[in-house]
């Protein structure tokens, strides 16, 4: 077991990306704090958790709000005794967001408040209780539009997570030598509901689909996969990557027939 006697701390855990990982983390010996802003999909993902044999809590968390992240950080400690893998993966892709010219003051507000403040508090709250546990592995979503120009423009969403690549960086020569390491999560595109907000036509995916020397779509699960991949003991020189899990979109210029 990849994870065995860990305590991970998982934000969004009531989404795709964030329930797969988290199911998985448990199959690897993780007890695994959830945390959601909608309470009945958090609630599912630690009964998927609990039916399956594993161990799981939930704490409903807005991660823009400071108070709420530092109360699910908290709640982990007081559950589980310690906190030693926290992935900050809860993010919004609001169907509003649009290129420079179109994007509201209020999408701006709120994509910045959910993706790059909800990070932001994640880790503030987070490092004092990993430092307490004598270290542990921070995991932010970014995404591959934090390295690339996107095909179909989301700029608030894509500046913030410019913000979260960059964030990461700082934290992870910040805290390496006590024992923390943070890498940055790159999906390439992934089917979910937060990308059918916008790939919500077959024009739009096949336009995205171009790009992807793949051809297809990530999976959540394979996103998860790279999350274990860096929460576990197996990526202990891992630390301030820019780690891609996007089938190669960010190494396309022109995908061949
Ligand atoms: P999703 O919409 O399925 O899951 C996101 C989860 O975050 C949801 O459960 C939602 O309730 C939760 N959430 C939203 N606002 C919140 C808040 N204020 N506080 C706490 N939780 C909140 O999306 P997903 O595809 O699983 O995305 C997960 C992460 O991966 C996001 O950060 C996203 O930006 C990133 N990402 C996704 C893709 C993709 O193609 N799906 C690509 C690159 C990056």
């Amino acid at each position: 077991m990849r994870l065995k006697n860990k305590i991970a701390l998982i934000t969004g855990a009531g989404g795709a990306i964030g329930r797969e990982a988290a199911l998985l983390f448990a199959r690897e010996g993780a007890r695994v704090v959830v945390s959601d802003v909608i309470d009945k999909n958090g609630e599912e993902t630690v009964a998927m958790i609990r039916s399956a044999g594993g161990e799981a809590a939930f704490i409903h968390a807005d991660v823009s709000k400071e108070a709420d992240a530092a109360a699910m950080i908290a709640f982990a400690e007081k559950t589980y005794g310690a906190l030693h893998v926290l992935f900050n993966n809860a993010g919004i892709s609001h169907k509003d967001d649009d290129d420079i010219l179109a994007t509201s003051e209020s999408i701006w507000d709120l994509t910045l408040a959910i993706n790059v403040k909800g990070v932001a508090w994640g880790c503030k709250y987070g490092i004092p209780a990993l430092l307490r546990a004598g270290g542990g592995s921070i995991i932010n979503t970014a995404s591959f539009v934090a390295i690339l120009g996107a095909a179909t423009s989301q700029i608030a969403y894509t500046a913030s997570k410019g913000a979260v690549l960059s964030m990461t960086r700082e934290i992870a020569n910040e805290f390496a030598r006590k024992g923390i390491r943070a890498n940055a999560l790159c999906p390439g595109p992934v089917r979910s509901p937060l990308t059918d907000t916008f790939l919500n036509t077959e024009e739009r995916r096949q336009r995205r689909l171009v790009h992807i020397p793949m051809g297809r779509f990530g999976t959540a699960q394979e996103m998860a996969n790279g999350a274990l991949f860096l929460a576990s003991d197996e990526s202990s020189f891992v630390n301030g990557a820019t780690f891609t899990v996007d089938g190669g979109i960010t190494s396309a210029y022109v995908t061949p027939e």
